[in-house]
């Protein structure tokens, strides 16, 4: 994505952009592999030397809060992020620890349970847990299709 674009999708969530912010929007927006705050900063450091964890955590704290990406506790010792904050739910291999999107085609997401009167959702987590294509493959070594 060129620097401009996210440029305007931070002002669009109103955040005011700097140099680190951007850059680690810039990474969310292009590793659509749902990095962790410690990824993102050893991925940036080398380029951005006076780049301090706190920062990318504060950044990462401050595009949660407006909504320009989402936080996902699929793996508790690891919290990770997403800038594609479109509806849809994670699948965490419990093998390789990798996160996958996956489409939630009849929109799960909206045909919430019965909210007790006077509560709205602001928020649905859909998280799976299992075992990958890849993982199962090394598994089964035996299988054709792999
Ligand atoms: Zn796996
Ligand atoms: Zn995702």
């Amino acid at each position: 994505m060129e620097a401009s674009a996210t440029l305007r999708y931070l002002t669009e969530h109103g955040v005011k952009p700097s140099v680190q912010r951007l850059a680690v929007m810039e990474y969310l927006l292009e590793h659509h592999t749902h990095p962790s705050a410690d990824e993102i900063y050893s991925a940036l450091h080398p380029q951005m030397p006076t780049l301090s964890k706190t920062t990318v955590y504060n950044t990462l704290k401050l595009l949660t809060e407006q909504g320009a990406a989402i936080q996902l506790t699929i793996d508790e010792r690891n919290v990770c992020f997403d800038a594609d904050t479109s509806n849809h739910a994670h699948f965490l291999c419990t093998r390789c620890g990798r996160v996958f999107d996956i489409m939630l085609h009849n929109r799960a997401a909206d045909a919430a349970p019965e909210m007790p009167e006077g509560f709205t959702v602001e928020q649905t987590a859909i998280y799976f847990r299992g075992c990958c294509r890849e993982c199962a493959c090394q598994q089964h070594e035996h299988k054709a299709d792999c």
